[in-house]
């Protein structure tokens, strides 16, 4: 059965993210690419999107960077990149069972304990 990727599609009790990962799970299985979703080259394919979306702010000043890509045409290409990134980084997840959003909870949990507001308000954390 085609993927349905338009709107409403989320089955009952889905989270967003599960729905993002069965849909690219779907995506990988109806052209028989899961043979090519092995971690590593999963990884090598998010690093190489990540470089995509460098590339895109390569040479523009940190402090121009965030009216640059208020340009729509700009800002629909860093969306794009961002897309590519949050797709592979979904399907290494899920091809590692990992529960993305279970996952991400806990480590920013475990970072607000690392973090206290009152010890780093407007300091950049230091690497020990
Ligand atoms: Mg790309």
């Amino acid at each position: 059965m085609p993927t349905s990727l338009g709107p409403d599609v989320r089955s009952a009790g889905e989270t967003e993210l599960g729905e993002l990962a069965r849909l690219v799970r779907e995506f990988s299985v109806e052209r028989d690419w899961e043979q090519f979703h092995d971690p590593k080259s999963l990884i090598l394919a998010l690093v190489g999107e990540v470089g995509e979306l460098a590339e895109l702010f390569q040479w523009i000043p940190a402090d121009e960077a965030v009216a640059r890509f208020s340009a729509e045409g700009r800002r629909a290409r860093a969306g794009e990149e961002v897309a590519d990134v949050l797709i592979y980084l979904i399907r290494l997840a899920d091809v590692l069972g990992l529960d993305l959003g279970a996952v991400t909870r806990a480590k920013l949990a475990d970072s607000s304990r690392r973090f206290a507001v009152h010890e780093v308000h407007g300091r950049a954390p230091e690497k020990a």
